[in-house]
Formats: structure tokens, C-alpha cells, sequence
């Protein structure tokens, strides 16, 4: 079932979602060279938490150990933070995040450079950031859930990078993830009809190589079959009379965009 929600609803999921947002602006200054992937999950988790009510919506989710994801160059999602696992110069990390405050749910998921990175880690970069903002103004009233997935082909047009489709986005709401699925290709007109009040994680995940992946022994980390890089940007956002709302941007309007620290 798809819900629609109220525009109070609607301002109960962004107050999460300026945690969220605020957190990706912040966590950025942590990322760099020697940092442990647990440390990163230590410090979203304090930070999340330093929020009145708020908690890490992913810790314990379907067993994940994690407060957050930290995924990190080939790895595509659910990377499980370790205090084994170290940021190096060159790297690229997605952090993917999930709040629950007063019963609803935010997402979203940012990937940064760690230091000096190649020009085809920030291409990548730049290109997932595109197809995340060319898809989140597909999503408007009348539009369909098609047009979402096809915003994100139509940015990656001609570009050798793999569009993950074993992956989608979703309803997001008093659960982390409801419908509809919202995958990263589609065809205008198809799919779930976009109406006033539907709330959903856009998150396109493209790999420099393959669109194929697979999941390690871990039973968490997803990574590309070919380990080519791989990078992952997420909103929440609703869909409403006004044109789409995202929920996960700060309230100062900071956003954590990947070429700002460059
Ligand atoms: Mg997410
Ligand atoms: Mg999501």
C-alpha cells in the first residue's frame, strides 16, 4: 500500500530529515585519510542521538550491526563499519543514513572524496549527484514512478557507468522502507502514478564498470561484480502540489554536495 501523507506528516519526516542533513554537511570534516569506517559510525551515531528522540533508523535494521552504512570505493551499500577497515588518500566513502524521530523515518546517503581523488572518482561522483537532483524534479504530481528511474538514464545517457538495478529506492514513512519500490531505470508514464503527499528515498547508484553486483560473506556489503568504484546519493523527498520537497536538506541550506570540498 502507498501512503499519502498530511502536510504535518510531512513536516514530522523532515525534522528527522534535517538531521540527517546536517549530519552529512558535518561528518564531512571526519572524513579523511586514517579514520576508521567505525569511527564513522561512532560519530553519526553520537550525533544522531545528541537529538532529542532521535535514533540511527538502520541499527538493528533486518539484523544490520551498523549505525550507519559505510560503504566504501567498489562497495555499493550495507558496508558494515569496522575498526579494521581505514579511509586511505583516493578513496571514495558513501555514508548512508537513516533517522527515526517521533515514530517516522528519514534517508539518505552522501559519497565523499577522501583527499585528492582521480578525475574519474569525482566524474562518477559529479554524474550520481546529477542523476539524484535530475531525478528528484521528476518527482512531481502526475508524473510516474517510471520517469524517476528514466531522469537517472537520461543523466547517465551515453557515459560507460553501470546504473545498479538490483537496488532501488522507496516509500519512505513510519518504516525506513515501503512502497513503492522506485528503481534507478524506468520509462516515462510507467509505474506507480506520483500523487500529492507520497513520500520516497530517491537514491541512484551507479558503478564505473559493471551494473552487476554481488554480496561478500558478510552478508551485508554489496559490492560491484567487476570492483569498479561505485557511488551512491540519496534524498528523501515528497511529492507535493508545490513541486517536490526535499526532506533531507539542512535548514541553514548547506548541502552536502561532493564538489564543495574540492
Ligand atoms: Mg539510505
Ligand atoms: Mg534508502
Amino acid at each position: 500500500m502507498i501512503h499519502l501523507r498530511s502536510s504535518e506528516e510531512i513536516d514530522a519526516i523532515a525534522r528527522g530529515g534535517a538531521i540527517i542533513a546536517d549530519l552529512l554537511d558535518t561528518v564531512r570534516a571526519e572524513v579523511r585519510p586514517g579514520v576508521s569506517t567505525e569511527q564513522l559510525d561512532r560519530f553519526c551515531e553520537d550525533f544522531i542521538c545528541s537529538h532529542d528522540g532521535a535514533v540511527p533508523a538502520f541499527k538493528g535494521l533486518y539484523g544490520f550491526p551498523g549505525s550507519v552504512c559505510v560503504s566504501l570505493n567498489e562497495e555499493v551499500v550495507h558496508g558494515i563499519p569496522s575498526e579494521r577497515r581505514h579511509l586511505k588518500e583516493g578513496d571514495i566513502v558513501s555514508i548512508d543514513v537513516g533517522v527515526r524521530l517521533d515514530g517516522w523515518c528519514s534517508d539518505s546517503a552522501w559519497t565523499y572524496p577522501v583527499g585528492e581523488v582521480s578525475e574519474d572518482a569525482l566524474r562518477l561522483l559529479e554524474v550520481t549527484q546529477d542523476a539524484l537532483q535530475r531525478a528528484l524534479e521528476a518527482a512531481v504530481p502526475g508524473n510516474h514512478v517510471g520517469d524517476i528511474g528514466a531522469a537517472v538514464m537520461a543523466t547517465v545517457g551515453d557515459r560507460p557507468y553501470g546504473i545498479i538495478r538490483d537496488l532501488v529506492g522507496h516509500g519512505v514513512g513510519r518504516d525506513v522502507h515501503e512502497e513503492p519500490q522506485v528503481p534507478n531505470v524506468g520509462l516515462p508514464g510507467h509505474g506507480p502514478l506520483l500523487r500529492t503527499g507520497m513520500v520516497v528515498a530517491i537514491e541512484p547508484m551507479l558503478s564505473a564498470g559493471t551494473a552487476s553486483i554481488r554480496t561478500l560473506e558478510d552478508g551485508w556489503t554489496v559490492i560491484t561484480a567487476d570492483r569498479a568504484l561505485s557511488a551512491h546519493f540519496e534524498h528523501t523527498v515528497a511529492v507535493t502540489g508545490k513541486g517536490p520537497r526535499i526532506l533531507t536538506t539542512a535548514p541553514h541550506g548547506v548541502d552536502a554536495g561532493a564538489s564543495a570540498s574540492t
